[in-house]
């Protein structure tokens, strides 16, 4: 049985589909190419188009026999998502409702879902646990636990088991080096600053440093991004082997502020990376750092390449192998 993976082109998708290329699985992929890169995709049968489309979903589900769905194809920028609610809507929520009614349509039961640490906003408790309150700052965050809630309905209905996982900062790239993270428009802080570093850019903004942590500027967990791949194997197993539906975060258990991490850069790429202070973006919490306890216990997840310094040198790795990133189309 195969494998479907919703925006298997993307970032995150892209390291999964290459997980699940090393266990030898069937996979299928769609993606629109809106962010994706063809050239992400290192193995599996990739179908471009929409989720929205029904006739082409028929296609997918109808030409394989997939027994189980990561879905990763969403828009994910925060700042985006304060400006154009209605494109992360539409997108978002309305495209997963497309996707599990066909799930439901064709049979396929088991999800796994890319959810996001933005789905609790600004936390009560640090570390943040999965039964914490979630009450999203910014729209992106509101989308994904819509998504989330979607999915739960769509258990007590028609038992469509699912996982969905709460990923904190994602970054870093595969060590084949034959993938990475390059977005167009790049907003992501680890990119940005090795864009920087390369001298593609004058410096790096800091989006406030007036925010209530030590150093004045933001805190986030940095999950390197094939600690996060290697979860939706496990999850995926899980759902496999009869396991209920479920919501796990995967972090690091460590924050690190904005200026943190560009120093760590600064010595990872030995170069300079100016840096300015500029005004907070807005929709940012101040401080988001996972306990993935649940997962480690639960899903047996074991993430191997902890240490930030590591994951900014994968990333710097493929930056500077891949200056202009992916070929683009
Ligand atoms: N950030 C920043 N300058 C940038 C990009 C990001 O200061 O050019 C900050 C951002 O405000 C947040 C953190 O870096 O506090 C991580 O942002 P990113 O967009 O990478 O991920 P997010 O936390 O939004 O998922």
């Amino acid at each position: 049985m195969a494998v479907l993976v919703t925006g298997g082109a993307g970032y995150i998708g892209s390291h999964a589909v290459a997980a699940l290329v090393e266990r030898g699985e069937e996979i299928v992929i769609v993606d629109n190419l809106q962010q994706g890169h063809r050239d992400a995709v290192l193995g599996g049968k990739l179908y471009v188009g929409d989720l929205r489309d029904g006739e082409f979903l028929d296609t997918v589900f109808g030409e394989n026999s997939i027994d189980a769905v990561i879905h990763f194809a969403a828009n994910s920028l925060v700042g985006e998502s304060m400006k154009d609610p209605g494109k992360y809507y539409h997108n978002n929520v309305y495209g997963t409702l497309c996707l599990l009614e066909k799930m439901n349509q064709h049979g396929v039961k088991k999800i796994v879902f890319s959810s996001t640490a933005a789905t609790y906003g600004e936390p009560e408790n640090v570390p943040i646990h999965e039964h914490d309150r979630t009450l999203p700052t910014n729209t992106y965050g509101e989308t994904k636990l819509a998504m989330e809630k979607m999915m739960k309905w769509f258990d007590v209905a028609s038992g469509i088991k699912y996982v969905s996982l709460r990923y904190f900062n994602a970054a870093g790239a595969h060590a084949s080096g034959k993938i990475g993270e390059d977005h167009s428009p790049e907003t992501h802080l680890v990119p940005i600053i090795l864009q920087t570093a390369l001298g593609q850019r004058s410096h790096i903004s800091i989006f406030g440093d007036d925010y209530p942590t030590e150093d004045g500027t933001c805190i986030r967990d940095y999950i390197h991004v094939s600690d996060l791949a290697d979860a939706h194997v496990l999850a995926v197993d899980r759902l496999r082997s009869g396991g209920d539906s479920a919501i796990y975060n995967l972090g690091n258990g460590t924050g690190f502020s904005v200026k943190q991490v560009i120093d760590i850069a600064r010595q990872v790429t030995g170069r300079d990376i100016p840096a300015v202070i500029e005004a907070r973006r807005a929709g940012d919490p101040a401080v988001l750092v996972a306990s993935s306890d649940l997962a480690r216990s639960e899903l047996g997840w074991k993430p191997t390449r902890n240490k930030l310094e590591d994951i900014i040198g994968s990333a710097w790795a493929w930056h500077q192998a891949n200056p202009a990133g992916y070929n683009k189309q």
